[in-house]
């Protein structure tokens, strides 16, 4: 009974661990298909509008950010 148990359980944790290690992988997929926007001035990929805001900021302080409208459609 007890011996049962344990392989039971021992499945168990390895079924959480493959369903894990899978979680982990499409997340980073679903984080690469994020990337829909790119810098209009030097062309390099960014995440979200927030982030090309920064970007901007930092890399071409003198460019003017384009509207948040420009990158939805
Ligand atoms: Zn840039």
């Amino acid at each position: 009974m007890t011996r049962g148990k344990q392989k039971e359980q021992a499945r168990e944790r390895a079924q959480k661990l493959a369903d894990k290690n899978k979680g982990g992988k499409s997340q980073i997929g679903a984080r690469a298909a994020g990337l829909k926007i790119s810098c209009p001035t030097c062309k390099a990929p960014v995440a979200n509008y927030k982030l090309l805001q920064v970007h901007m900021e930092a890399k071409h302080p003198k460019d003017t950010i384009p509207p948040e409208s420009s990158f939805t459609t």
